[in-house]
């Protein structure tokens, strides 16, 4: 493609709206252009990587069996009254109504339409498995769109559907679509992980998420640095315990008089003693499956986090929440804040950490007044699980690895579904004893401007993009440094051709302006490899070839420019 003749309308200055470096860097690159909030246009350069991150999803998909298909995006609302997400969906499903008054919605998923159309047409497990997939446009009324592709309000899935006759054959499609889906990041070139879920309201058993790696990442991702264990924080296990001290040589319980010191900060300060010395004491109202109500105490060391989720499955609790004020005192006698597990009468519940601190600090359940000198097996006995939030340096549960903590952006997720959809729909088919079963389902999304956004986040420096080969708009990108000089346009136009006859994509700047211009329009693009013609080497029979990536610039001779780029970006 000739610039002169491409609709690239880069910007110099970020515009003040774009907060992280992926929307900034799209909308200066002339990618994308803002319609309405989360609503965007894709100009041919924005085009040119969707396609390529579609392309490498679409490859993968088909490999590992899945068929493509279309569905419409304006659905009527007679299949979502049938699986009960008309009204569970909520404000994200954006609903319209045509002109007999009739409800349709924006799809911003498409399970029901899916099932519809399988439960149509399959009647016998002869028919079964079915991996169907589609790379389309969804629509979800966001509540905070932002960050460009990001999360916007419209914006390109590609989501599929898996529809099995057995457990065992929904678990293997499962597993094949995770390998299927860790080819598709790798190829994409980007850093990622495949990190075990919560599912969420779609519901199911199985699920993980693919999180790209950037510090701008919505979401926190802890993983082992020896194995593949990865898992967002709010689900990840924690190692087996560290192993408990000693409990000889402690000095007898003190009190000490704190006035006013209620934090952990605010102790730790106080008293001089670090944060992870002191035992932090929460007192939760549970509520029971049996709608019984009962008091606990959790006791973390003070560095650390309670993750609820682990105390509700812990106390096979229906919901909990911090207990008022009122109740921790009537419960131990003290204010929040002076709250300790010594001669506490309700069930009190420790994180591991809590095992390893002897001659510890808690509060003493009395105004004003802490407890030095403690120790967990002398002074109270707790029962013990893993409670704590999980962080960096904490042990994984599979290895004698330890955590990392990273940022992360969910580019997939994958689900087991089992038979939500199938029952509520009538979805079934007749086994091998003729029997009639609702159908078992996984479903499988890639976010396709999310990914792109991703690459960005985890592929730039100052002066712009570095996208990875595999989804760069070009291959490489040549610039003409002074087009008015004859011997610079015979080469650059020769090598423009060349390069093309030989697979490659090539974008050539043959505008009528500054040399440091254009190599500033080529930093912000990001194609992996510029070529620069200028009158001083092309006398020579060579050009200048600068990998985008941090290479320097080399001088080439320029019948052997193709073979260079090739091997660059690996093609040919
Ligand atoms: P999130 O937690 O980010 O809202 P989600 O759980 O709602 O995501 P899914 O319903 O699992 O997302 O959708 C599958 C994929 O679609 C996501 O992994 C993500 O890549 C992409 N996606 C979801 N919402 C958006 C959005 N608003 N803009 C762009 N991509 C999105
Ligand atoms: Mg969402």
């Amino acid at each position: 493609m000739r610039l002169t003749r491409m609709f690239l309308p880069t910007l110099k200055e970020s515009p003040a709206t774009a907060e992280v470096v992926s929307h900034k860097l799209m909308l200066r690159a002339g990618m994308i252009r803002k319609v309405a909030a989360g609503i965007y246009s894709l100009l041919p350069l924005g085009v040119r990587v969707t396609r390529k991150v579609e392309g490498i999803v679409r490859d993968e998909m088909n490999r590992a069996g899945a068929q493509e298909v279309v569905m419409p995006v304006v659905v009527p609302s007679e299949l979502w009254l049938e699986s009960g997400r008309w009204d569970d969906y909520g404000k994200e499903m954006l609903r319209l109504k045509d002109r007999g008054d009739r409800e349709f919605c924006m799809a911003p998923t498409h399970e029901e339409v899916i099932t519809d159309m399988v439960r149509g047409e399959v009647r016998s497990y002869k028919q079964l498995p079915l991996n169907l997939y589609q790379i389309q446009t969804k629509f979800r009324d966001e509540i905070r769109p932002r960050f460009g592709l990001m999360r916007g309000r419209e914006f390109v899935m590609k989501d599929a559907y898996s529809f099995h006759a057995t457990e065992e054959c929904a678990e293997r499609e499962y597993r094949e679509i995770l390998k299927a889906y860790t080819n598709i990041f790798k190829r994409c070139g980007l850093e990622f992980r495949a990190v075990e879920a919560e599912a969420g309201p779609i519901g199911g058993s199985f699920s993980h998420e693919f999180m790209v790696l950037a510090d701008t990442g919505e979401d926190a991702v802890v993983s082992c640095t020896s194995c593949d264990y990865a898992a967002n924080v709010e689900r990840a296990e924690i190692g087996a315990s560290e192993v408990a001290a000693a409990v000889v040589d402690i000095p007898a319980l003190e009190k000490v008089s704190t006035p006013g010191q209620k934090t952990i900060e605010e102790v730790s300060g106080f008293l001089k003693i670090e944060q992870a010395s002191l035992i932090k004491t929460l007192i939760y109202k549970v509520q029971k499956q049996d709608k019984k109500e009962e008091f606990v105490a959790v006791l973390l060391c003070g560095d650390r986090e309670l993750n609820v989720v682990k105390l509700v499955r812990l106390l096979g609790a229906g919901s909990m929440e911090l207990a008022e004020d009122v109740d921790v005192e009537r419960i131990t006698g003290a204010p929040a804040g002076f709250v300790g597990p010594v001669g506490l009468k309700i069930p009190v519940y420790a994180d591991w950490g809590v095992d390893g601190i002897r001659g510890g600090v808690t509060g003493a359940n009395e105004l004003n007044t802490h407890l030095l000198n403690v120790a967990s097996g002398r002074d109270f006995t707790p029962s013990y699980a893993d409670l704590r939030l999980a962080g960096a340096g904490d042990a994984c549960p599979r290895c004698d690895g330890v955590f990392e903590l990273r940022r992360g952006i969910e580019v997939g997720h994958i689900f087991k579904l089992g038979t939500k959809y199938s029952e509520s729909m009538g979805a079934t088919f007749l086994d091998e004893n003729g029997r009639e079963k609702p159908l078992i389902m996984c479903c499988y999304g890639i976010g396709i401007g999310r990914t792109a956004a991703a690459a960005i986040e985890q592929n730039h420096d100052d002066g712009g993009i570095i996208w990875p080969a595999p989804l760069a708009p070009f291959d490489c990108h040549i610039v003409a440094v002074n087009i008015k000089d004859e011997p610079t346009m015979k080469v650059a136009d020769a090598l423009y051709s060349e390069l093309q006859e030989k697979g490659l994509e090539v974008l050539f700047d043959d505008r009528k302006v500054r040399a440091g211009f254009k190599f500033k329009d080529a930093d912000l693009i990001g194609v992996p490899v510029r070529i620069t013609i200028s009158a001083n080497t092309v006398v020579e029979g060579s050009v200048e070839l600068k990998e985008r990536r941090g290479g320097e610039a080399r001088l080439v001779k320029i019948e052997d420019v193709a073979e260079e780029i090739q091997k660059i970006v690996g093609e040919g």
